[in-house]
């Protein structure tokens, strides 16, 4: 019997790899540089911590998030996003204790139950950054930078590149803002969708991200956040655009930006490429200053982005950066005749693999025509061991490109193949 996989859990095929194992080579090379080390959080957790960290309220914990009991009845979530869970780790082993900014990177796998599309998977998976300990501007735009220059780094035009930016205000600043906002949409009530006319009595803010069109027209006549900032948050944000000017990184305001997720405070901002269509977002981030200390550590505040790595895949493909290799992936192909042949071939494997060649043969009782098929597809050398070439202690190396071919003694390439495969 078949068993199918889950809907919208993705193999990702070895056509595919190569092309996320780059990403994933440039994004830990990238942030390494600047300073931010790798951080690896379980995939499950309470589901509680989501519930708090993200929010009660949010689309992503009241819709998408895959909860269940374990045999002992305590509720886990797969995790949907990773922010929450690093903050706990940054709490739970006292991290905050060495009084320093801690920087963390993280890539992996996060679970939503939504509606699976191209590049919107129910598994998918993400690539962040998390700066904590620090409410310094500055670091919102070098976060901001680590994010532009991924982009830069992986080929996109940056010509076509720009941050998406606003800011949300402190925890003191919510709740005149949220009234500010809940009066004007009151006004407008019958223009909102059933669900955004519920989020008017909990959570207007969520309003401002409703995709359904009549509630985005109101977004956009709507009061914005940064003219209910205090003075404290006002100077804060004139800095970090401040700042992203004197990078050079082209921004612009979006007083509807607010992120799904609850933590978010100050700066909120996405990055964007106009090469992209409506669907325009690459990644997005912003500051939590709130959240350390919701999940039970000293006040901390804190910055960082999370960007999804389907969609990175498509637009880098998109832009001829996923063109699998033509090289061959194998240096050598073995091609060994007759038993004997074989036998000395699989000690000569086991040789050249542990001096790091790529090395292969065949499994499957091939013809020497059809292996030497095989080889002339997956390798840039044969070797061919004959009986002929074995009785002289021998081995026949053929170039696969120019069919060139040498004869060379056996022992000597067995422990020194490195000059023959050049
Ligand atoms: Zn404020
Ligand atoms: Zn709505």
């Amino acid at each position: 019997m078949r068993v199918e996989g889950v809907r919208g859990m993705r193999d990702i095929l070895p056509d595919e790899t190569p092309l996320w194992q780059r990403l994933e080579e440039e994004i830990r090379e990238l942030f390494s540089l600047y300073g931010y080390r790798e951080i690896r959080v379980p995939i499950v957790e309470r589901a509680e911590l989501f519930s708090r960290g993200v929010g009660e309220e949010t689309e992503v914990v009241e819709k998408q998030m895959y909860v269940f009991p374990d045999r002992k009845g305590l509720m886990l979530a797969l995790r949907p996003e990773a922010t929450a869970s690093v903050v706990r780790a940054y709490v739970e082993h006292g991290l905050y204790a060495k009084g320093d900014l801690a920087k963390f990177y993280y890539l992996g796998p996060m679970f939503r139950y939504e509606k699976p599309q191209l590049g919107r998977q129910r598994q998918f998976h993400q690539y962040g950054v998390e700066a904590i300990g620090s409410p310094d501007p500055a670091l919102d735009a070098e976060v901001m930078d680590l994010a532009w220059n991924l982009m830069e780094r992986l080929k996109l035009r940056s010509e076509g590149l720009f941050l998406r930016v606003n800011s949300i205000g402190c925890r003191g600043d919510r709740p005149a803002y949220r009234e500010a906002l809940r009066g004007y949409l009151t006004a407008h009530e019958g223009e909102l969708c059933p669900e955004c006319r519920r989020r008017l009595e909990t959570n207007p803010l969520r309003i401002l991200d409703c995709k359904e069109e009549g509630c985005r027209a109101l977004a956009r006549e709507a009061p914005r956040s940064v003219d209910s900032l205090c003075p404290e948050c006002r100077a804060h944000f004139d800095a970090v655009q401040a700042h992203l000017r004197e990078l050079g990184l082209a921004h612009e305001l979006d007083p509807t930006l607010v992120r799904g997720l609850d933590y978010y405070t100050r700066t909120v901002f996405e990055l964007c490429s106009r090469d992209l269509g409506a669907q325009d977002a690459l990644l997005g981030g912003g500051r939590y200053d709130g959240l350390v200390e919701l999940l039970g550590g000293p006040p901390t505040p804190a910055v960082g982005f999370a960007g999804g790595m389907e969609r990175l895949a498509i637009v880098v493909s998109a832009q001829g950066g996923g063109a699998p290799s033509s090289e061959p992936e194998l240096d050598v192909y073995l091609v060994p005749i007759g038993d004997e042949a074989r036998q000395e071939g699989m000690k000569l494997l086991a040789a050249l693999r542990r001096r790091g060649i790529a090395a292969d043969t065949d499994y499957m009782g091939r013809s020497l025509r059809k292996a030497m098929g095989v080889a002339g597809r997956s390798a840039r050398r044969a070797a061919i061991l004959g009986g002929d070439e074995l009785s002289r202690r021998e081995i026949k190396l053929k170039d696969l490109a120019s069919g060139e071919e040498r004869t060379i003694p056996l022992a000597q390439f067995r422990t020194d193949p490195i000059p023959f495969l050049r």
